[in-house]
């Protein structure tokens, strides 16, 4: 029988995307649907969605006292389904998702997200006039936490999976709100929604959906610890046999640099040494010396604490001191960014930084830089390690979540047997991230090898083909509750 899946999520590209998340959502569906699943997304008609498709009005549900329409339109460029929950009080606004068009988080996050949630519990039990019976409810983070909790209070209900992005984000509210909202009052406990006198979305997946997921093997073990559990460890280890790590895919067709439109010089594996030339032009337009000799490092990120970011800072004068160029692309905390511009300013010849978000760039320092930085001190997935192997680009990870699972270590015998595609250090220190950048040098220094490191790390299967098919396995041993 063909598995009919509602993928709940706050975001999804090209529709609309602040994060990984939006990567996911944009990606795993379609990846489904090719393996002959019926999935379709439910997720809110933010005034800032963009779509060439078109959309129709389907129907209206009434939660909590409040009319939402339900629109319906396809993931650009794809036949995959999507429903808007339509209700223009709470989502028709300049603005993200989370935040408003000064940055800060919208006042009534709670009630947009609740909202959005009663309908979507709505969809999944067919009471919304849509004549589709899902057999499977795929939430995803902290929005669409209260999914699983309310399809706990009914008799017959599909089976429920949450996946987590990133623990940090968690739907944290005042107890207040339970009442505000008019939520159940049975889902008020400390095995429920309930934490620390507070109201948690995310909890509400935590403790309710029958599967949990998240987006590594190795974060799946990290957040069942206080290092990264956020307080909420305990009720992962509780629940560590329903819990699974799944690997994000990355898209094929998009990060290719082979095709690739940003860059100005294609290849792969059998031409690499036509790398230098998009290493010229990067080199160009960012006004640094032309040298095809001088390994070119790059970093694109958010300027946050979660990527590391003080320990590059921390590294730089170091850094700056070596034969290498250094090439910066992310915006983020102001401090980071006067911090980085700073030495951008002072050390012209050997670093260049860009503050803003720019996709085309980002494609191009993948395709022009020879090692790519990612210190992150918790890294749920990470997809930038994962383009930069497909272009070539060496990366320098600290040994966390995704990055973990996915970067082989360049030690001898990795480079010996063939297996190496990184260079991967443990704490994350200024000095143990300066220790990695020396290692990477010295490999750097010996063609051979550093050819070998590019030729394995492009080889690697990180298509959203093969996360699917894990999906897949997992969807497969779930059934719907009392039916
Ligand atoms: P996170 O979701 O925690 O930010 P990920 O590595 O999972 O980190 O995904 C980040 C995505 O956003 C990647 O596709 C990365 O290339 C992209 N990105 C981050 N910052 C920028 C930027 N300033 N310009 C262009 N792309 C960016």
């Amino acid at each position: 029988m063909i598995k009919k899946i509602l993928f709940v999520t706050s975001e999804a590209h090209p529709l609309i995307k602040t994060g990984g998340l939006a990567d996911v959502s944009g990606s795993l569906p379609k990846a489904l649907s090719g393996l002959g699943v019926d999935v379709r997304l439910i997720m809110p008609n933010y005034q800032a969605i963009k779509t060439t498709e078109e959309i129709f009005y389907k129907s209206t549900v009434r939660v909590n006292h409040i009319d939402a329409n339900i629109l319906e339109t396809r993931l650009p460029g794809t036949q995959v389904l999507v429903w808007l929950v339509d209700c223009p009080e709470f989502f028709d606004f300049p603005g993200n998702p989370y935040v408003d068009e000064q940055g800060n988080a919208w006042a009534n996050s709670a009630g947009r997200f609740a909202l959005f949630c009663r309908v979507a519990v709505e969809v999944a039990m067919n009471r919304s006039y849509l004549d589709w019976t899902p057999g499977i409810i795929h939430c995803n983070d902290w929005q669409s936490g209260l999914v699983p909790a309310l399809l706990s209070l009914e008799a017959s209900r599909p089976a429920t999976v949450f996946t987590i992005h990133n623990m940090a984000y968690q739907g944290l509210f005042p107890k207040s709100t339970l009442t505000a909202l008019n939520l159940p009052k049975p889902l008020w406990n400390p095995a429920g929604i309930e934490f620390n006198g507070m109201l948690s979305f995310i909890k509400g997946g935590l403790a309710y959906a029958d599967r949990i997921t998240t987006v590594s093997p190795t974060y799946a073990v990290e957040i069942q610890t206080a290092d990264y559990g956020y307080g909420l460890e305990g009720l992962l280890s509780h629940r560590n046999d329903a819990l699974t790590g799944i690997l994000n895919g990355i898209d094929l067709g998009q990060w290719n640099p082979r095709t690739d439109p940003a860059i100005s010089e294609h290849y792969d594996i059998s031409t690499l040494n036509k790398k230098q030339l998009n290493k010229s032009a990067l080199q160009k337009k960012l006004s640094l010396p032309v040298d095809i000799n001088i390994p070119v490092f790059a970093l694109i990120s958010r300027l946050v604490e979660q990527k590391g970011i003080d320990l590059v800072v921390e590294c730089l004068p170091g850094m700056l001191a070596l034969p290498l160029q250094f090439v910066l692309l992310g915006r983020g905390d102001k401090e980071f960014e006067q911090q980085l511009s700073r030495f951008a300013k002072t050390h012209p010849d050997k670093m260049a930084i860009t503050l803003g978000y720019d996709e085309t760039l980002a494609h191009q320092l993948e395709a022009g830089a020879d090692i790519f930085l990612m210190p992150s001190r918790f890294e749920p997935c990470g997809l930038n390690q994962l383009y930069s192997q497909r272009y070539g680009t060496v990366p320098i990870v600290r040994k966390t979540g995704g990055l973990a699972d996915t970067v082989v270590d360049a030690l001898p015998e990795n480079l010996g047997n063939k297996t190496a595609t990184g260079f991967v250090f443990n704490e994350a220190t200024a000095g143990t991230l300066m220790e990695a950048i020396k290692r990477a040098l010295l490999v750097y220094g010996q063609p051979e090898a550093w050819k070998q490191l590019q030729a394995t790390g492009m080889q690697q299967d990180h298509s959203w083909h093969k996360s699917a098919k894990d999906y897949m396995a997992l969807y497969e041993k779930l059934v719907p509750a009392g039916r």
